[in-house]
């Protein structure tokens, strides 16, 4: 009996000793991450590393950054010269020799034009630039000028010669935006880098586009807020658990101006060229691949609730999540586990009772 009392005495303080030590290791470990926050494409990127190594965390985030300016450069339509305004600049005209990865967007981007039927256009830039929607010059294009200006956008007009990685635009005054793919690639090569620098956890935000590397340190998936579309940026509606995904949002609530009550946001359908009217405030993609989870969020956008939703369970790996303006959240089936509402104020409808199954 009083060996058995001696025996439980030892069990309990190596149960309690073994707590402590677990405490001081989480916290000692909690403590060592790494977070910048810098400018880029557009927007504010945060890439927050969790390493011990804060040497190799910090040579990892600086080459994420250098990597991402790159990109820029080569993709950007909002400064003086890249890759992509030189494409543009010689539609009509002449093919033009890129790297390796503009090339490689544009490619993406045209495969996704397909996919979506058109939903999804890389050649959208001349009615992007008609309505200016986040510039000073934000304003309702007469019909005539988007008529017009619709029969230069076709991505099935982008030639691609794949012997020396040369684009070419067909028709003069057609040209390309990767404003809503480009990012996404950015998300992806920050966690490849990340990756080949031999971190296992990080959190990558590029102004709503969320990239993570592994689980939290805790063993416990990462969560990810989506923005309530009425409200403040961080009011969340619902949460998405995720390891080792990235979750990406298209919505009308952050680039827009209102005229005469009524709102126009910056993804346009392309078959109309005025802002996608189909009931939906954003739309959330969560996937492998960041620079496929862009695409598909503005895709989805376009589409609508009803096709969109359809789009995305006929995938494998993807899901969706969308917001329509009756305060409702539609999701594909996959995400069924995965998604908690945050807010009382919207319901959360599955694809498979949509269809009645
Ligand atoms: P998404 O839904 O992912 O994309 C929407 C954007 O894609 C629109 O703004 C439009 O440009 C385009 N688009 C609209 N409809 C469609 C469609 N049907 N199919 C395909 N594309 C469509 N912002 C700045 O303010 N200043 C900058 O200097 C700047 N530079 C940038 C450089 C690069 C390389 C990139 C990738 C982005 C840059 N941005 C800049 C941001 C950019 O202008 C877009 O607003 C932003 O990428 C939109 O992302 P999103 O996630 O909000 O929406
Ligand atoms: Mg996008």
């Amino acid at each position: 009996m009083k060996k058995n009392i001696v025996l439980l005495v030892i069990i309990i303080i190596v149960i309690v000793m073994g707590l402590f030590l677990g405490c001081d290791k989480s916290s000692e470990f909690d403590n060592n991450f790494i977070t910048e926050d810098f400018f880029a494409l557009g927007t504010i990127i945060q890439i927050k590393v969790f390493d011990v190594d804060t040497q190799k965390a910090k040579k990892a985030i600086d080459e994420s950054i250098a990597r991402v300016t790159e990109i820029e450069n080569k993709m950007t339509i909002n400064k003086d010269d890249s890759e992509v305004i030189e494409i543009n600049s010689n539609a009509g005209e002449n093919g033009v020799q890129v790297s390796y990865d503009t090339f490689y967007v544009i490619k993406k981007a045209g495969e996704y034009g397909r996919f979506s039927e058109g939903a999804f256009d890389l050649t959208i830039e001349p009615i992007v630039k008609l309505w200016g929607i986040g510039t000073k010059q934000a304003r309702i294009p007469k019909d005539e000028e988007i008529i017009s200006t619709l029969s230069l956008v076709n991505y099935k007009d982008v030639m691609l010669d794949e012997t020396n990685n040369s684009v070419k635009l067909e028709k003069k005054g057609q040209a390309i935006d990767l404003g809503a793919i480009a990012k996404g690639y950015a998300g992806d090569e920050i966690k490849r880098i990340l990756m080949d620098n031999g971190i296992t956890t990080a959190f990558i935000n590029l102004g709503g586009n969320v990239v993570t590397l592994g689980n939290k340190l805790d063993g416990t998936s990462w969560k990810i807020g989506i923005q309530n579309p009425v409200e403040k940026r961080g009011n969340h509606i619902a949460v998405i658990e995720v390891i080792d995904k990235t979750v990406v949002t298209s919505g009308n609530y952050e680039r827009y101006f209102i005229e005469d009550g009524k709102r126009y946001h910056h993804i346009i359908n392309p078959k109309t060229g005025y802002p996608a009217e189909e009931g939906v405030i954003s739309s959330t993609i969560v996937a492998d691949s960041s620079i496929d989870a862009d695409a598909l969020s503005t895709a989805v956008y376009v589409m609508g609730l009803d096709k969109g939703l359809d789009f995305i369970e006929n995938m494998d790996k993807v899901e969706a999540a969308i917001i329509t303006k009756d305060n409702k959240i539609y999701i594909t089936s996959g995400l069924r586990e995965n998604i908690k509402i945050s807010n009382p104020q919207f319901t959360l409808v599955e694809q498979s009772l949509i269809k009645g199954e």
